[in-house]
């Protein structure tokens, strides 16, 4: 029942509910997390119907997974989010993202055009535990990377660096007036 209201039926994977009790639970250790929306979606399921449309959300599903080895899930209709937990965040995080777009173009033969993916990518100071990440700050962070993204032309990741929201201003000695 518990993992039933945790997982994503058509993909399988951890849905929002998953995640927030993945990092509540803590104990994982993360450098970054990452927000990756496919592109045009709505355009893809007006030209190559619904049906085309969820094998596309499965492709994306499974591209994720085999360009990141972390936590991957679905929180949305075509928004997917990534936990990283290796060094290299930014390239683990394209990894992904190119991985998406390939695996789309293999497995989705009634979709003709190619289909790609734009992200917001936050990577942490240091290693933080899942615990200590409020998702819902998290994930407003990681949307306004990603709508810059979109603004950009799409088909790309825009990166920041997470501001633990408890900490002072870089540069910050005692009180400010
Ligand atoms: P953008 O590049 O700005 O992200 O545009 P977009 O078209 O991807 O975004 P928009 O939010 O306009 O459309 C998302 C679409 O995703 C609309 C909705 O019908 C579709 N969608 C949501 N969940 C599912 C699903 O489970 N299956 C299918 N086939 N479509 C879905
Ligand atoms: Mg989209
Ligand atoms: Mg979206």
């Amino acid at each position: 029942m518990a993992d039933a209201a945790q997982t994503d039926p058509l993909t399988g994977l951890s849905n929002r509910r998953g995640l927030e009790h993945l990092l509540a639970t803590g104990g994982r250790r993360f450098t970054a997390a990452a927000l990756i929306d496919i592109d045009h979606f709505k355009s893809v399921n007006d030209l190559y119907g619904h049906q085309a449309g969820d094998a596309v959300l499965c492709a994306a599903a499974a591209g994720l997974r085999e360009g990141h080895g972390g936590v991957v899930a679905r929180i949305g209709g075509e928004e997917f989010f990534l936990l990283i937990d290796r060094p290299d965040a930014a390239g683990t995080a394209e990894r992904a993202r190119q991985a998406l777009a390939r695996r789309i173009a293999a497995d989705v033969p009634e979709v003709p055009r190619p289909v790609s993916a734009s992200g917001g990518l936050l990577i942490f100071e240091s290693r933080v535990d899942g615990a200590s990440l409020d998702f819902d700050r998290l994930f407003a962070e990681a949307d306004r990377l990603l709508y810059a993204a979109k603004h950009s032309g799409r088909d790309c990741m825009v990166t920041d660096r997470w501001q633990q929201p408890d900490a002072p201003p870089v540069g910050a000695v005692g009180a400010a007036a």
